[in-house]
C-alpha cells in the first residue's frame, strides 16, 4: 500500500507510479509505453480505461439529464425504457456504445431512432480516459483526469442543451485546482519536470486570475457567457498559468471555427427577421401588461433578459428588477407568446428594452455555445499542456 509521502511525492511527479518507487522516465506522450511493463499489460491497461470510460460515460448521460429537470442523481432509478414505445429496455440494450451500434440505432421493438447522444456521451467519455492513460501512466494524476473528464463532459452537455455551464461542474475542477495547489505547497521541487502538481503553488493562483479576468471581459462584451467564466476561473487555478494559456487558445480557436460553421449555417435574414417578430411579440405583450395596469415606472428602461433556443424561449423572472415596475409582469405569458411565434429560431439571446410607455426596442444576438470548446481546451492543457508549450516556441 502506497504511504502518504509517496502519494505526496506521486502527485509532484517525483515518482510516477504509486505502486512501484522507481525512478520517474523522461515525461512523454505516451508516459504508458515506458517499458515499466509489459506491452500486453499496458494494452489491458488502456482497454480497462476505455471500458471504464464508456460505463462512466453511460452515468454521466444520466447526471446531464437529471441535473437539467432538477431530479436527484442518486435515488429510485425508473429502469431505462423507450422514449417513444415505453418497452423497458433488456440488460442487452444498456450495454454502453455496443448496444446502440447492434441496434443500428433504433428500438428494438418500436423501431424508433435513439437519440445518438447516449451514444456520442458514452464514446467521448471513453476517448478522454484512453487518451488520459497513455498520456499520464498509472498516476494520481490520471485519477484527477478522470474527475476532470466526467466533469467538463457534464458542463458540456448541459451547455449544448440549455446553453448554461452548472456551478457544479466549476466547483469540480475548482476542487481539483485546490488539491493541485496544496499539493504544489508542499512538494514543488524545481530540478523536477513541471506537471500540475509540480510548479510553485502560486502559478495556480495566477492561472485563475490570468484566465478569469480576460473571459470576464469578453463576457461583458456578451462573447461569451457567465458560466465560461467560472469554468475557466477553475481550471486556470488547476492548471496554473502556464498551462492555462494554451488551454484558452485552444478553446477560443476551436470556438471561433465552430462558432462561424454554426453561423454559416443558418439562413441569411433569420436574425433581422426573429428580431422583427420579438418586437412585434412584446409589444403585445405589453400592452396587455399595461392594461392590467402593470408598467415599467416612469424614468426607468428595464430591459428583460433572455434566450430563445431551440423554439424554447426561457427569460428568467429573475433578471426583471422588481423595484423597476409597478406590479409584477407575467414573464411566463411573455415565455409561451415568444415560444408559440419564435418556433423555427434556434439560439438567440433577447433583451427587451422598454419604457413606461412602450417597448424601445428589442435586441437579438447569435450565441455560440463554447462550453465544449472550452473543455477540449481545459483537457489538452491538463494532458499536455507543457507539450503544446514547448512544441509553439521551438516553431519560432
Ligand atoms: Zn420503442
Amino acid at each position: 500500500m502506497p504511504d502518504l509521502l509517496s502519494a505526496l511525492k506521486c502527485m509532484s511527479g517525483e515518482i510516477t507510479y504509486i505502486w512501484f518507487d522507481e525512478p520517474e522516465p523522461e515525461k512523454n506522450m505516451l508516459s504508458i509505453f515506458d517499458g515499466r511493463f509489459p506491452v500486453y499489460f499496458t494494452v489491458i491497461f488502456i482497454v480497462m480505461a476505455f471500458i471504464l470510460g464508456a460505463v462512466i460515460g453511460s452515468f454521466l448521460n444520466v447526471v446531464i439529464i437529471r441535473t437539467q429537470n432538477k431530479e436527484p442523481i442518486t435515488g429510485a432509478h425508473n429502469r431505462s425504457h423507450c422514449m417513444s414505445c415505453g418497452t423497458q429496455l433488456k440488460a442487452i440494450d444498456l450495454i454502453p456504445i455496443l448496444s446502440y451500434i447492434f441496434l443500428g440505432g433504433k428500438c428494438r421493438t418500436c423501431k424508433a431512432k435513439i437519440s445518438p447522444r447516449y451514444w456520442i456521451v458514452e464514446l467521448t467519455t471513453a476517448v478522454a480516459f484512453t487518451l488520459s492513460i497513455i498520456t499520464l501512466g498509472l498516476s494520481f494524476s490520471l485519477l484527477m483526469a478522470f474527475v476532470l473528464a466526467a466533469a467538463l463532459i457534464v458542463a458540456s452537455g448541459i451547455d449544448i442543451d440549455k446553453m448554461e455551464i452548472p456551478y457544479g461542474c466549476s466547483i469540480v475542477i475548482a476542487g481539483l485546482g485546490v488539491i493541485a495547489t496544496v499539493a504544489s505547497i508542499f512538494v514543488y521541487d524545481p530540478t523536477k519536470a513541471a506537471s500540475v502538481f509540480n510548479m510553485p503553488w502560486y502559478e495556480h493562483l495566477i492561472g485563475a486570475a490570468a484566465i478569469s479576468v480576460p473571459f470576464a471581459i469578453f463576457a461583458l462584451f456578451g462573447a461569451m457567457g457567465g458560466g465560461d467564466v467560472h469554468l475557466m476561473a477553475g481550471a486556470g487555478l488547476l492548471l496554473g498559468w502556464k498551462n492555462a494559456i494554451p488551454a484558452a487558445a485552444i478553446g477560443i480557436i476551436l470556438g471561433a471555427i465552430g462558432g462561424s460553421i454554426e453561423l454559416l449555417s443558418i439562413p441569411k435574414g433569420t436574425k433581422k427577421l426573429a428580431k422583427e417578430k420579438a418586437l412585434d411579440i412584446a409589444g403585445k405583450w405589453y400592452d396587455s401588461q399595461k392594461e392590467n395596469g402593470i408598467t415599467v415606472l416612469e424614468g426607468k428602461t428595464e430591459a428583460i433578459y433572455g434566450s430563445i433556443f431551440k423554439g424554447k424561449s426561457d427569460i428568467e423572472p429573475e433578471c426583471i428588477d422588481q423595484k423597476c415596475w409597478k406590479g409584477t409582469p407575467d414573464i411566463a405569458s411573455l415565455n409561451n407568446m415568444l415560444d408559440a411565434e419564435l418556433s423555427d429560431i434556434t439560439k438567440f439571446g433577447i433583451s427587451i428594452v422598454l419604457d413606461d410607455k412602450k417597448v424601445v426596442k428589442v435586441n437579438c444576438k447569435r450565441q455560440v455555445v463554447f462550453g465544449p470548446y472550452l473543455s477540449v481546451g481545459i483537457f489538452a492543457g491538463f494532458l499536455i499542456g507543457d507539450m503544446i508549450v514547448s512544441w509553439y516556441t521551438k516553431m519560432f
